[in-house]
């Protein structure tokens, strides 16, 4: 089950991300040395407490439209630190309880500062970004220990490349976003002289 809730709310949300400086378009220079002409950077939408709420209304809406009558889920999961804003936000708008997951120094994820699920109830990760879907993966494996039989995953934008990142999971996001990234010898902006150098996001050339 995927969901993207459409046009009004994903115009919404697009148009959030860029007032936010969140979305950026240009020629970029990412931290893997990749270039790419789009940058998303959710935390800097989520700075804003007033954007964060009604991205998260919009979220908490398209979710309750898909569940019709189904009791909504009972806790919200954000993995530490990327989805600790995102997950309680969207905790507020659905009002369930949020918390957070935190790096076990084993490996993967746990749940830490007492805070737990308790027998029975659905859990829904949340996540800003859903690219590879690694973090949201090692809370869903997470979950399953600790005995969790029902899950979904929400995020704002899904830039996986595909429907069912999760697979049988159900997945709700408000946006699907292509995010085309290339090594440098092969980047198409290299060769347009228009397109000047790529810069790292963020950075504002002459401010240097
Ligand atoms: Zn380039």
């Amino acid at each position: 089950m995927a969901l993207t809730a459409g046009c009004p709310a994903e115009a919404r949300l697009l148009q959030a991300l860029r007032d936010s400086e969140a979305l950026l378009e240009g020629h970029f220079l990412l931290s893997s040395g990749r270039h790419a002409g789009r940058y998303v950077q959710c935390a800097k939408l989520l700075q804003h407490p007033d954007r964060a709420a009604a991205a998260c209304a919009d979220l908490a809406a398209a979710i309750r439209d898909r569940l019709g009558a189904r009791r909504p889920y009972d806790l919200v999961v954000g993995p530490a630190m990327g989805a600790v804003t995102l997950g309680y936000e969207l905790a507020r708008a659905l009002g369930v309880r949020g918390v957070f997951s935190e790096r076990a120094a084993e490996g993967g994820f746990s749940l830490r500062r007492g805070f737990e699920v308790r027998p029975g109830e659905r859990v829904l990760v949340a996540e800003d970004v859903v690219t590879t879907g690694k973090s949201v993966k090692e809370v869903l494996a997470m979950l399953a220990g600790l005995g969790v039989t029902e899950v979904a995953v929400a995020s704002l934008v899904n830039r996986s490349g595909g429907d069912y990142p999760f697979g049988e999971i159900p997945y709700f996001r408000l946006a699907d976003l292509e995010v085309p990234s290339w090594q440098a010898s092969d980047c198409p902006l290299c060769a347009d002289p228009a397109a000047g150098p790529a810069v790292k996001p963020g950075s504002r050339p002459g401010l240097s």
